[in-house]
């Protein structure tokens, strides 16, 4: 679930933890998840902290780069102590949600593990440091370190072929990108990290709804000015769940010790199925498009049949049958999405 907002949040929230830091020891409980050799990494400081997509990248001293994918359940915890003489970190029930607030950081897939004592069985790898230590956890192993050589990290895979992010791209460049997967619905290719980088599918459904633009509707259909406004939609979407903290312990929880979900800070239509619309009151349906469960008011977003009519211009006409489709399949779509 980690998302763009989520590993930036992560980035900003580390770096003064650990920056210009000695890395001293790397434990690895789980070796898929930590791909390299240790020795590559322990001794070295800490000289930047950047992000590539959903990618952190951690930059060593030593010409190395840890690249950290948190994928579904990932999440960094820094906790303050000192690991090495076996100091083990505190369980919020023992010490407050007040002390352990001032002791560490927390960001990722939110889980009990953000007040949890660490390590324990979720950890992967713990990055050891002199005054405390990153804990990687992640309860389905999905999410990985990889040790690269920092100046190939531009020529690694997944980040040579990102696309660009929200903020550094133009209509245009998008336009061009929806047109040549014109046969897609705009959900699926604003899932794809090469068209553009760092949405998932909380910031696709968010993203949709600021633009009024049905998830259905194919990619080459839109207008530019629909493509305008998704694309001001993904800024939008992102920059407030990264005003509002992403999903870290701040969010997740409560200042009286109870856990809330990040996402009830800014989500107007992910997860708000039955609840409704924020901006018509309509009723929020589930549906799945893109293989994915997907949040959407059905008055907001009406979905276009079929292609446009080109001969009464791209820009205006857009059909209004969707309404009823789109029920149908928020019916089935609530079965198991
Ligand atoms: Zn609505």
């Amino acid at each position: 679930m980690p998302e763009l907002p989520e590993v930036e949040t992560v980035k900003r929230g580390l770096k003064p933890l650990i920056l210009n830091k000695k890395i001293v020891q790397v434990r690895v409980a789980e070796p898929k998840c930590f791909l390299g050799e240790v020795t590559e990494v322990e001794g070295a400081k800490v000289v930047g902290l950047r992000r590539r997509g959903k990618a952190l990248l951690i930059d060593l001293d030593n010409g190395r780069t840890v690249m950290v994918h948190l994928r579904m359940t990932g999440q960094l915890i820094w906790r303050k102590g000192d690991l090495l003489d076996g100091r083990v970190s505190p369980e919020i029930d023992r010490v407050g949600t007040e002390v352990l607030r001032a002791e560490q950081f927390a960001a990722g897939h939110p889980s009990k593990n953000f007040t949890a004592a660490l390590p324990n069985k979720q950890t992967r790898v713990t990055l050891v440091f002199g005054d405390g230590a990153v804990f990687f956890n992640d309860q389905r192993k999905f999410g990985f370190m990889k040790v690269l050589s920092t100046e190939a990290v531009e020529r690694e895979k997944f980040i040579a072929e990102l696309g660009k992010e929200p903020w550094e791209m133009t209509t245009e460049e998008l336009y061009a990108g929806c047109q040549r997967h014109g046969r897609a619905p705009i959900k699926a290719v604003l899932l794809d990290q090469k068209v553009i980088a760092g949405l998932g599918n909380i910031y696709a459904d968010e993203t949709l709804f600021y633009a009024k633009v049905h998830p259905e509707t194919r990619a080459g259909d839109l207008t530019r000015a629909e493509v305008e406004q998704i694309l001001a939609g993904a800024r939008a979407t992102m920059q407030a769940a990264i005003d509002s903290g992403g999903s870290t312990m701040a969010t997740y929880v409560r200042p009286d010790g109870t856990t809330g979900d990040y996402l009830e800070k800014f989500a107007q239509v992910f997860r708000r199925e039955g609840k409704a619309c924020p901006r018509c009151g309509t009723e929020i349906v589930k549906l799945r498009v893109a293989g994915r469960g997907t949040h959407i008011c059905t008055k907001c977003q009406v979905r276009v049949e079929g292609e446009r009519d080109l001969a009464a211009g791209r820009g205006g006409w857009r059909g209004v049958k969707g309404v009823e489709g789109g029920e149908k399949m928020g019916a089935e779509g609530a079965e198991r999405a």
